[in-house]
């Protein structure tokens, strides 16, 4: 694609950088079929392709408006375009710096700003975890809107002591710890079986991807370099890796060296850390001969009726982390049946903020994907990233949970995958 950038932007990095993307894209529109937006809403201008278009335009100099904004806000960032793309084009990089540009040059106005800026401030911050449980002890006052993004309260469960010479950090996240504590210490567990310690660093926290993501792209760096200085530490020790169980967050620490190149005293530490950023499912793979040994079903009878579970694998998994395969191999290492789920390319509809900011386009990606992820008949729905996690469970009666805490209840009571214990009974 020819372009001619703005003398306002095109010679920063970002222009250099969107330059260069924008001039991988062809206009041959593969991406339109793979695009959630497009698929429900059948408008060029709510394609990979017509969002590049009009962020070329905003490039280009002419003056980004409400409309651009809207068709903007309306994409997922769920990345499925640059899966099917055939020319490499970086859509989800462009997207942010595109992002920020009309962002500058139209604002928010009224409860849309005042709603961004309320969850910028207060998912990452410390008093969200009091906000839930006060949401979970009165959830029939909390507005319907807010209701389905509160889950039952869960227990903590135990969490092995730092034992082994093997050693791992693992992100607690914002929100995650107190929505779901059972996943990071199931993880936890599971490690410590196969002789690594995986441990909570002191210090740290968000990985950024909620500011970033809600305009304000500074704050969202500042989280980033919190974290580093958090996590160096323990890398020079000889931590291994860093273990992110929510994908979404996986893939913003994944991205912690792009985002700093340009930030002299943090670009070598950021691209060290985004190298040692692992999703459990990459841990556990490289260790699938030992772990293949503890899920040795002793005693199994002949008849041996698996488990029936279906995976839901999160944009930020197949499409950001590029990871494919691993989960589903694992699973069925540990004996479960995965049942099929057609369209599995496609987003449930959480996308971070999005189900609380695009309602009714979330709900109609809801309802299609349960009905996919149900159509199979599992007892069970397992996933990898808290923000599906939630929003699926509000659409279904079916039980969802992190794909760890399948495995961590399978390794703990082999009888697990025949139905003859509790998947998970530990929410209070
Ligand atoms: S983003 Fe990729 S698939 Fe879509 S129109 Fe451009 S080159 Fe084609
Ligand atoms: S990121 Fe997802 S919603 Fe956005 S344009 Fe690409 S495929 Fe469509």
């Amino acid at each position: 694609m020819q372009t001619n950038l703005a003398d306002f932007i095109k010679d920063t990095p970002e222009g250099r950088e969107a330059d260069a993307i924008l001039r991988t894209c062809v206009h041959c529109g593969f991406c339109l079929s793979t695009c959630p937006t497009y698929l429900l809403l059948g408008d060029e201008l709510d394609s990979p392709r017509g969002r590049i278009y009009l962020v070329k335009q905003v490039l280009e100099g002419n003056p980004a408006t409400e409309k651009t904004q809207l068709h903007l806000d309306r994409c997922l960032t769920c990345r499925a375009c640059e899966t099917t793309c055939p020319s490499g084009v970086k859509y989800g990089h462009l997207v942010d710096i595109g992002r920020a540009v009309v962002e500058r040059q139209v604002g928010r106005k009224g409860f849309d700003s005042v709603q961004r800026t309320a969850l910028r401030k207060m998912l990452p911050s410390p008093a969200f975890t009091p906000l839930l449980k006060l949401g979970q002890a009165f959830r029939g006052l909390v507005p319907a809107k807010f209701r389905e993004a509160i889950p039952p309260a869960q227990a903590a469960t135990p969490w092995p002591e730092a034992r082994h010479g093997r050693k791992m950090l693992v992100l607690d996240g914002c929100v995650q710890p107190a929505m779901a504590p059972n996943i990071n210490a199931a993880l936890a567990r599971v490690l410590d079986r196969l002789g690594i310690s995986l441990v909570r660093p002191q210090g740290g926290g968000c990985c950024g991807a909620v500011s970033y993501h809600l305009h304000d792209q500074e704050g969202g760096l500042d989280y980033a370099r919190r974290n580093i200085d958090a996590w160096w530490r323990y890398l020079q020790q000889g931590y291994e890796a860093v273990i992110v169980t929510a994908s979404g967050c996986g893939a913003s620490v994944k991205d912690y060296g792009h985002l700093l190149r340009n930030d002299a005293a943090y670009a070598e530490k950021a691209a060290k850390v985004s190298s040692l950023m692992r999703d459990p499912a990459e841990v556990l793979l490289a260790e699938n001969q030992r772990l293949a040994a503890l899920l040795v079903l002793e005693n199994a009878p002949a008849n041996l009726q698996k488990r029936r579970v279906a995976f839901h694998s999160p944009c930020t998994l197949q499409h950001a982390l590029k990871i494919s395969g691993p989960v589903e191999q694992i699973l069925r290492l540990a004996g479960f049946e995965l049942t099929p789920v057609p369209d599995a390319h496609l987003c449930c509809g959480s996308a971070g903020t999005y189900s609380m900011l695009q309602p009714e386009l979330s709900k109609q990606l809801l309802r299609n994907k349960v009905t996919a992820l149900e159509s199979g008949g599992p007892e069970m729905v397992v996933t990898a990233n808290i923000g599906c996690l939630v929003h699926i469970q509000s659409g279904t009666g079916i039980p969802v949970r992190h794909w760890v805490e399948a495995l961590d209840r399978a390794l703990e009571d082999p009888r697990v995958r025949t139905g003859e214990a509790a998947f998970i009974d530990e929410i209070a």
